[in-house]
């Protein structure tokens, strides 16, 4: 869909020229909303200059977006599956070809580093690929085991569910944006998704660019505004709802679809923990814990916010990860130079400064960090590492998601799973070790929907072909693997009964069909059936 809209994209000073004016109002044109609609203006965080007016949708906007996505999902689920996957083939093609304005707009919106911009383009291109060349299997009839041996003919059918509601955070834009809208739009769904309006822009990239690939109008339909005003629409209207945000908001969020009966997904918080075993091999381990606690400024739902090392190795651990901490390049550029960028809201720089100032107070060692950066830009923030962190303070339990981490001394390596294992969220963790049987051994024992070995969070994401989501209070269901594509379906069985059926041939009274069955079944057993 594109309508006109009155408002003017606004492009602050200091924006790559990718980013034009013209752009920004093709991408504000995709917004689901009526002519003359109210706009919001985004924040650009490097600079704290406006960086996009956008249109805000209202309700009614929200209620108009499910009619024409009701209507055009029609068309959708019955266009070949064949040519869906061609669509999302050209997709991936055209995000990598133009990833430069891509990582520009996510900069620009998010204030992340320019090598986490990039992480997201390699995200969508491998979560494209990879459903792309699955749905077939996915989808395809698949013949069942029949309740009789030859005479019950059973096959298992997966039906899209209709429009999904998609509901997605700014800290990934693009990631968060498309990856869960591309399995359910493969499905033969249409969606209507609510990005948050601090990095919409990138996500009406994502729509345009698949629009571009061959994504019929209407199919894929973005609104904007707060989700206290377009929540009951997207809800009362979705016939699935895929969220991801804080564990708060999903607690709403199941209790709306649960009132409704109508499945969700929500993928949400978490505390993650990082095991460093004896043997860990130190240069490795210290190089993964800066990757694991300071991707987009921490504000990563799978990275690290506590860290366990054990007695032999913690004093040369902690020196050198706070050693290489302080090193690190922060600030803002639009090239790979950097290794911190900013933080996204002033929310959430006053959330990470009153957790760092909180614990400092109550007695925790600062290794590095502790600082905002106001010489670098409105919202930068050291990376910080913590010691001596104890359970009065704010951050010992609840999510900082900033550049913060605590670490914490063990001798006993249950202890140490057990600190890891003692918090209500279970969503990612890591273990480092050069023993790879027992580092997967510890793994296992960690309550958490993905632990990495001898890597931060990358390797379990990226390993699309597996689930991928949260245990406990981070969340219900799973992204990635077969179930990222068929949450979004509604299963169906079809059994087709041929010659006898489970009532007696007329012949036979029942009391001779109860005991040849018992035969059967005795039968059954024995040659080891299922
Ligand atoms: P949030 O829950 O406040 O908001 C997330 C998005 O949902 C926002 O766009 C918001 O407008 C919208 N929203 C919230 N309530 C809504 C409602 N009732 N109806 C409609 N929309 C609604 O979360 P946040 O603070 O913006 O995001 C950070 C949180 O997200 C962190 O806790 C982080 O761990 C989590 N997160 C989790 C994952 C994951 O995959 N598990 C990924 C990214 C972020």
């Amino acid at each position: 869909m594109s309508i006109d809209h009155a408002a003017a994209p606004v492009r602050g000073a200091g924006l790559p020229a990718s980013i034009t004016p013209a752009l920004l109002n093709r991408l504000a044109s995709q917004v689901a909303a009526a002519p003359g609609a109210a706009t919001v203006t985004t924040t650009a965080p490097y600079t704290g200059e406006p960086f996009a007016a956008l249109p805000s949708s209202t309700a009614q906007d929200v209620e108009a977006a499910f009619g024409r996505a009701r209507a055009a999902q029609v068309g959708w689920a019955a266009t070949p599956i064949s040519e869906r996957k061609r669509i999302f083939l050209r997709f991936h093609d055209l995000v990598l070809e133009r990833q430069e304005q891509g990582l520009d707009l996510m900069q620009a919106e998010n204030g992340k580093t320019r090598r986490d911009a990039f992480l997201e383009i390699m995200d969508i291109a491998i979560t494209a690929r990879y459903y792309a060349r699955s749905v077939e299997r996915l989808l395809d009839p698949k013949r069942r085991k029949g309740a009789l041996p030859l005479l019950t003919h059973t096959t298992e059918l997966h039906h899209p569910k209709g429009v999904v509601t998609v509901i997605s955070p700014w800290n990934y834009p693009l990631s968060m944006a498309a990856g869960d809208a591309i399995p359910a739009l493969l499905a033969g769904n249409a969606v209507v998704q609510k990005p948050d309006t601090q990095t919409a822009v990138t996500a009406l990239w994502a729509l345009d660019l698949l629009e571009e690939a061959g994504l019929p109008a209407d199919v894929w339909q973005m609104v904007i505004g707060r989700g206290s005003v377009l929540g009951d629409p997207l809800l009362a209207n979705g016939d699935y709802v895929m969220f991801t945000g804080s564990t708060a908001s999903g607690r709403h969020i199941a209790q709306k679809a649960g009132e409704r009966l109508i499945g969700a997904s929500l993928e949400l918080g978490g505390k993650n923990p990082m095991i460093v075993l004896a043997d860990a091999d130190i240069d490795r381990t210290v190089e993964g814990a800066i990757a694991a606690s300071f991707p987009s400024a921490g504000q990563l739902c799978v990275s690290i916010e506590r860290m366990y090392v054990p007695d032999q190795i913690y004093d040369e651990f902690v020196s050198r990860f706070a050693a290489r901490t302080k090193e690190l390049r922060i600030g803002a550029a639009y090239d790979y130079s950097i290794d911190v960028g900013s933080l996204t809201t002033a929310s959430q720089l006053e959330t990470v400064a009153t957790h760092v100032e909180d614990a400092v107070a109550k007695g925790a060692t600062l290794l590095a960090g502790g600082t905002p950066r106001p010489d670098l830009g409105p919202l930068f923030y050291e990376p910080t590492i913590l010691a001596d962190v104890t359970p009065e303070m704010t951050l010992f339990d609840h999510e900082t998601f900033g550049p913060v981490v605590s670490i914490y001394r063990y001798s006993d390596l249950d202890d140490a799973i057990q600190m890891a294992n003692a918090t209500p969220y279970g969503l990612n963790a890591s273990v480092w070790t050069r023993d790879g049987a027992r580092g997967r051994a510890v793994a296992a024992r960690i309550h958490s929907g993905t632990v990495n070995v001898n890597e931060a969070f990358a390797a379990a994401w990226g390993s699309i072909d597996a689930p991928m989501g949260g245990m406990g209070d981070s969340g219900l269901g799973r992204r990635h693997g077969a179930d990222g594509l068929l949450k979004y379906t509604e299963a169906q069985t079809v059994a087709h009964q041929r010659l006898q059926g489970f009532t007696p041939p007329s012949a036979i009274n029942h009391d001779q069909w109860s005991r040849i069955l018992t035969l059967a079944l005795k039968t059954l057993r024995r040659t080891g059936v299922r």
